[in-house]
């Protein structure tokens, strides 16, 4: 059976299996920060893998709490040789064990090929981290990329150009490795328009890559510079686009004159796997045998009521290196999609995407800065000095500037109570807001709502 058409009942199995084996042979054994935890919350990785929804999400604030990066190498496993025949397949590791007695060293060289990390990306939404791959991740990560092609309906004749700048992150290295895993030739010129009309001068593209948020605009430079689109029938928006965003690639490409498709790609923040769409709008088709996706309540990080959207949570199988479990992604979904896929496919997909959205990118007076409202959120949620709260964030009604604006409903007196949450909003979340406002009962205002009672003020 391929692997996007099994019956529901043969994945569960399927994922449940895998889920033990990354928990119990890898994970708990040799990751730092989840070996600790798991002892913190008196809880085993066996427990944790029969019932994730018991452990509690984690992110990049939970793993680097006073925002240094270092703290998501603890994420990373590490295993030293004598803790390695414990997740080694059996015959991996019989021949490694030969070996070892032949020639001296080769047991280490293949402990290292699957478990020392060999490349790595940069990640996050506040606060910026190194993401670890070992080369058996990679070929995972390559593995899913041709996958990925199979979702997007490209074969190996199709030939891309991505007009992106080079970076070290998993959508740049998913991206190339995609290709690759496909056998499609791709040319990633840098986003210089005179850079990518003269690739495609070169190669006559079928796929066009962009970053969703720049896409529109680089299409117009991209036409102004001359370059040879005809021959591209399909754009990829990297990065899950908004409807808006969508929109506005529509128009650019009226404008250039191109009606190619137009389908979403995107990896959640932390994670490497790049997800895709079969048709615009189907919703991103993942990968059960190699990830859990699931949803949580984005204010409490506990399991959500259904009362949607919700935060993405990523759990991941057979990776090796910076092992996720749980991993709160920042992300914003509707839904996970169960049901079968008009393309046949039965993996789940995930909805109504908005990238970062629990971290946005806020223009406050002492500059620009990701404002985790993960982070503020919970420092209100439960508090006993407070009946209810909201926080609005958006532009100030005085000037240019974003606003952090904190509505509470006090149980005490309202000038302690104040002082007491901007402390504790401080603490958890390394900002001032802008103002804290104790409202009366029933008068917390409202806005376009984030998550329950974050909301953007409109
Ligand atoms: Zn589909």
């Amino acid at each position: 059976m391929s692997w996007d058409k099994t019956s529901t009942t043969q994945q569960a199995k399927a994922q449940e299996a895998a889920l033990r084996t990354q928990l119990v042979d890898a994970v708990g054994p040799f990751s730092p920060f989840w070996s600790e935890r798991f002892k913190a919350l008196g809880t085993t990785a066996g427990k944790a893998a029969a019932d994730l929804r018991t452990v509690a999400p984690v992110g990049e604030r939970d793993v680097c709490p006073d925002g240094d990066p270092s703290g998501a190498a603890s994420l990373v496993l590490q295993a030293g040789e004598s803790g390695w025949a414990l997740h080694a397949e059996g015959p991996t590791l019989r021949k490694a064990l030969t070996s070892r007695l032949a020639r001296p060293g080769s047991y280490a060289a293949t402990v290292e090929a699957d478990t020392r990390p060999t490349s790595f990306v940069f990640a996050g939404l506040g606060l910026r981290y190194p993401v670890a791959s070992t080369r058996h991740d990679l070929d995972v990560v390559a593995r899913a990329g041709a996958r990925l092609w199979q979702v997007l309906g490209l074969t190996r004749s199709d030939v891309l150009v991505a007009a992106m700048a080079p970076e070290a992150s998993a959508t740049y290295q998913g991206l190339s490795l995609a290709a690759l895993g496909a056998g499609s030739p791709a040319l990633f010129p840098g986003d210089d328009p005179d850079e990518v009309t003269a690739a495609l001068q070169l190669v006559p593209a079928t796929v066009l890559a962009l970053h969703t948020d720049t896409a529109a605009d680089t299409l117009d430079d991209l036409d102004e510079a001359g370059a040879v689109l005809a021959s591209v029938t399909t754009v990829l928006l990297v990065g899950a686009p908004s409807d808006d965003e969508r929109a506005g690639v529509g128009e650019a490409l009226d404008r250039v004159g191109i009606r190619p498709r137009v389908l979403a790609v995107h990896v959640p923040e932390g994670h490497r796997l790049l997800w895709g769409e079969c048709a615009e709008g189907s919703g991103l088709h993942t990968y059960p045998d190699l990830e859990v996706v699931q949803t949580v309540d984005a204010e409490t990080g506990e399991t959500n009521d259904g009362q949607g959207p919700d935060e993405l949570v990523v759990t991941q199988l057979g990776m090796r290196g910076s092992a996720l479990l749980r991993w709160r992604t920042g992300d914003l979904a509707d839904k996970v999609d169960t049901g079968t896929c008009r393309c046949g496919r039965t993996v789940p997909r995930v909805l109504g995407l908005q990238r970062g959205a629990l971290v946005p990118l806020l223009s406050l007076r002492g500059g620009h800065r990701g404002v985790d409202l993960r982070g503020l959120a919970s420092a209100l949620d439960g508090r006993a000095d407070l009946d209810d709260w909201r926080i609005v964030i958006g532009p100030s009604p005085r000037d240019d500037h974003d606003e952090v604006v904190v509505h509470v409903v006090a149980v005490g007196d309202p000038s302690d109570v104040a002082v007491a949450v901007a402390r504790d909003i401080r603490a958890a979340a390394g900002l001032l807001p802008t103002q804290v406002v104790v409202n009366e009962p029933g008068e917390l205002p409202n806005g376009e709502r984030i998550s329950r009672r974050v909301h953007q003020r409109v």
